[in-house]
């Protein structure tokens, strides 16, 4: 089976440029520079599946002309990762699908928190979208794939990471449990965060992406959740050759047998 990745969103959770900032990275001309919230899109079989719902949900939809959704798998309930769940509703007009959403306990709490008017179901006139939430346990099949969710640690958070076939997005942590090093094995390519230079509580550093890469040893890495400090060129240029920042529109194509 053929798989289509795209990168939605590969900036922080303030984006890039941010606003008010006038830094470098923020006013450069290099479209690469430029980063919506973090997300993926999977196009396979007919089907489209995304990870995250970012505030820049619409932008993206719109910017990668997505004609279906069928369904979103949750990393975890922070507003970049969720706040664009109400712009689902013109993909609900085609053939009023709802749209099934999967989390751990906590993304989905989260989520029926944030978007409480979504699951009150006491509105009759539509304008709300319509989806149904799962509780991801273990690996889920979706349309003929398999996603085997990877446990990782930002904070005290308990985050998921997805594997599909060779590829694994990992994002938004600071500590990959031991536990989870297993499903990381023999990948074509992997996601990592990788936010700046400085050091986060929450988020790794690029020094500390790049021992990830070591120890998981990947065919190919990428970067993502990456703040105003790193330049998309002048990052990349030290980076190994095995190595990449992603960027916003990135498309990889792959096969799962
Ligand atoms: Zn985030
Ligand atoms: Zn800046």
């Amino acid at each position: 089976m053929r798989i289509e990745l795209t990168v939605l969103g590969s900036g922080t959770s303030m984006g890039v440029p941010t606003i008010s900032c006038r830094c470098a990275v923020c006013t450069s001309p290099d479209p690469h520079d430029n980063r919506t919230r973090p997300s993926i899109m999977l196009r396979y079989n007919e089907h489209v599946v995304l990870v995250d719902t970012t505030p820049d949900f619409r932008f993206q939809m719109l910017r990668e002309q997505v004609d279906r959704l069928d369904a979103v798998l949750y990393t975890h309930s922070h507003a970049d990762h969720i706040l664009g769940l109400d712009d689902v509703r013109p993909f609900n007009l085609q053939e009023t699908k709802v749209i099934p959403i999967y989390g751990n306990r906590q993304a989905i709490d989260g989520v029926r928190r944030v978007f409480k008017y979504i699951f009150d179901g006491n509105y009759p006139f539509g304008g709300v979208p319509l989806v149904q939430d799962h509780l991801i346990n273990g690996p889920i099949d979706l349309f003929g794939l398999e996603f085997v969710p990877v446990r990782v640690m930002h904070g005290y958070l308990e985050v998921l990471g997805f594997r599909f076939g060779p590829v694994a997005y990992l994002t938004d942590y600071n500590r990959i449990p031991d536990s989870s090093y297993p499903l990381l094995r023999d990948l074509d390519v992997i996601f990592l965060d990788a936010l700046r230079h400085m050091s986060h509580p929450t988020h790794m550093t690029v020094a500390q992406a790049l021992q990830e890469v070591e120890k998981i040893a990947p065919r190919r890495a990428f970067f993502t959740h990456i703040a105003h400090d790193l330049g998309h060129e002048e990052t990349n240029a030290k980076l190994p050759d095995h190595v990449r920042l992603c960027y916003d529109g990135m498309r990889l194509e792959f096969d799962t047998d």
